[in-house]
């Protein structure tokens, strides 16, 4: 597996996701079990951000202190399921601005049409997390990369709860240097593209569409 694969073992990520792929879990508590999934991920993904040294007073004397040192963030979620990660990762990060970004495959000519694009006007000046749940056949999410590459971001990441292999092997191939966080991996897909076992379809469980 790349090096650039890194799987979130934290035991509170592990339990949680537990809780997500048992079909008893209903739609409310799935949708927030999601977004704490993501915080938890979060906090893992954006270990590597810079600080730097400031001088504040506390109520008794003056404290050598860190803060964030300007490192933009941007999430951007892929439609729709990915709006589940968002919620947590904005309550975590809430000075990040939020793109939203929607692909789907042309049938005939199999090439991938963007049906909805917001990103920041700054993305280029940000670091970008790209969010979905599911990496299944992995087409999506290296669309969705390919097309936020254009606005040149600074580095891009990849957030998904749930991996497939086959998933992680397109997506590592066609993007080496993006950095890919999952907290589970399965080895298959069905015939309709789901993730096996995984947790069925996360969109449709995320908004009670099913
Ligand atoms: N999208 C989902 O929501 N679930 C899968 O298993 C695969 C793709």
């Amino acid at each position: 597996m790349s090096v650039n694969v890194n799987f979130m073992t934290h035991p509170l990520i592990q339990h949680k996701v537990s809780l997500l792929r048992d079909k008893n879990t209903g739609s409310k508590e799935f949708r927030e079990i999601i977004a704490e999934v993501a915080m938890l991920m979060c906090y893992e993904v954006t270990r590597d951000l810079p600080l730097k040294e400031i001088e504040i007073e506390t109520p008794i004397s003056v404290a050598k202190t860190k803060v964030l040192s300007g490192r933009k963030l941007a999430f951007v979620p892929i439609l729709r399921a990915g709006i589940g990660m968002e919620t947590g990762v904005r309550e975590l990060i809430p000075a990040a601005k939020i793109g939203h970004i929607g692909l789907y495959r042309d049938p005939e000519t199999l090439m991938p049409k963007t049906y909805y694009s917001k990103l920041p006007k700054d993305i280029a000046q940000r670091e970008v997390i790209v969010l979905d749940p599911m990496l299944a056949t992995g087409g999506t999410a290296v669309d969705a990369i390919s097309k936020i590459k254009e606005f040149g971001p600074k580095n891009l990441k990849f957030m998904c709860i749930i991996a497939s292999t086959v998933g992680i092997e397109k997506l590592t191939k066609e993007h080496p240097d993006v950095a890919v966080y999952c907290a589970a991996k399965d080895e298959k897909l069905n015939d309709s593209g789901y993730i096996v076992p995984g947790l069925g379809d996360a969109g449709d469980r995320i908004f009670g569409t099913k």
